[in-house]
């Protein structure tokens, strides 16, 4: 078999096991086939090496919720007065932009992602603009397709268009789409029933924002506040509208919504009893720590998830909320301001429950034979050493940066971008 081989002086298998001097033997098929001490591999090799030096190879990040075609609206929505008021201009702002300006957006958001070791995104697609391989190798991605539309009236032409887009969407190792209905404030309970039933038949993925401000709270409750007055000023407030008067959790819940499959997105809101339905649905939590700061939310219950048993991956949202697309950047901003998180925490929850979030956690997130070898690589001060127990502490704490993204055991970035 013919093999290639990446060496570093360190290896981090998982948060929780640190190799020295080691080496990993790749298959042509991308997947890890061995993982050994550097003077076991050398002895024996015949692959090309790349050997990566004073550095650790660590599983690839996973950014399991971001919005690359909002890149280019890159910190110029600052200032805003609430959340609907930064809605309305995303929406002014990404209405101007052409199909080229687009792509061009999307691009740069995979550049950026892949300069800053991101080897995996749940990216949100709303321009119907098809990921060809130009526009998206070599990052791996899942690319769900947000359907928006509050009239229920709307509901069956909006899933015939989705499933249209999904029917010409090819599937393969660096592209798999998935399904979004935007969030309870812009989308029918209809369409949330009809999106559900669709993902659960093609066994898709499916991510929602929810439970994201105070507002979508009492909109769900009481039917009035921001949310309504934002309908109403764009004319797509049905006035037939009954709010479910439920918390967004349990009205996902009545509808069907909730299960293994599912992303729900930000959760910044949530109470004990929302808490026990997603750990008990076993769906994923993305936690967007930076965006969560940008709107200045109240404490995350990332905590309470963690403890509650829930998946709990991390993203960094779009850059109209956030300053970078840099997974570590995300994961050094949660370690600084949560100390009741723990580093080897944090990181799984970028690698490993990243990788479950997005329906590839038998094959990526851990350094082990037949997982698909998707690798950051951090390059680490010169004399440090990366101490066995403290690992992820030291990374988190600001030792290392990204020299090279490794995806399917070819190397996507290494100081430029190949595409
Ligand atoms: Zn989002």
């Amino acid at each position: 078999m013919k093999t290639t081989i990446h060496r570093a002086e360190y290896v981090l298998v998982d948060p929780q096991t640190l190799l020295k001097n080691s080496a990993l033997e790749i298959s042509e098929g991308g997947r890890i086939a061995n993982i050994a001490p550097w003077r076991e591999i050398s002895s024996r090799t015949r692959g090309g090496t790349t050997d990566w030096g004073a550095a650790i190879l660590m599983p690839g990040l996973v950014n399991a919720h971001a919005h690359t075609e909002l890149t280019a609206l890159g910190n110029r929505l600052s200032g805003c007065d609430s959340f609907t008021d930064w809605l309305s201009r995303l929406i002014a702002g990404r209405k101007a932009w052409d199909t080229e300006q687009l792509r061009a957006s999307i691009r740069e958001g995979i550049a950026l992602s892949l300069a800053s070791g991101t080897t995996m995104i749940g990216d949100i697609a709303s321009s119907g603009i098809a990921r060809d391989p130009a526009l998206g190798a070599p990052l791996r991605q899942v690319v769900f397709q947000e359907s928006i539309a509050f009239s229920s009236g709307l509901a069956e032409e909006k899933i015939a268009e989705i499933k249209g887009i999904l029917d010409k969407s090819e599937s393969g190792d660096f592209y798999r789409p998935g399904i979004s209905p935007h969030a309870p404030y812009s989308v029918s309970g209809d369409l949330y029933r009809g999106l559900a039933q669709l993902a659960r038949d093609r066994s898709l993925p499916l991510a929602t924002h929810i439970a994201e401000t105070k507002e979508e709270i009492q909109f769900l409750r009481t039917g009035k506040g921001d949310f309504r007055n934002f309908l109403k000023a764009r004319g797509i407030f049905p006035e037939d509208w009954d709010p479910p008067r439920l918390d967004p959790i349990p009205y996902l819940h009545s509808l069907g919504v909730l299960g293994s499959r599912c992303l729900l997105v930000h959760c910044n809101y949530l109470d004990a009893e929302s808490i026990r339905l997603v750990a008990r649905t076993q769906g994923s939590v993305v936690y967007c720590p930076r965006s969560h700061a940008f709107f200045g939310h109240r404490r995350h219950p990332v905590r309470q998830l963690l403890d509650a048993g829930v998946n709990v991956a991390l993203g960094t949202d779009s850059l109209a909320s956030n300053t970078t697309l840099s997974m570590l950047d995300e994961m050094r901003f949660l370690r600084r301001k949560r100390k009741d998180l723990k580093s080897a925490e944090i990181l799984q929850a970028a690698t490993l429950n990243g990788a479950k979030a997005l329906g590839s956690g038998r094959s990526l997130g851990v350094l082990k034979p037949g997982n698909l070898a998707d690798m950051t690589v951090l390059e680490i001060p010169p004399r440090m050493k990366i101490d066995r127990d403290r690992a992820p502490d030291q990374i988190l704490e600001g030792a290392g940066v990204c020299i090279g993204t490794i995806i399917g055991g070819r190397i996507a970035w290494q100081g430029t971008c190949p595409f």
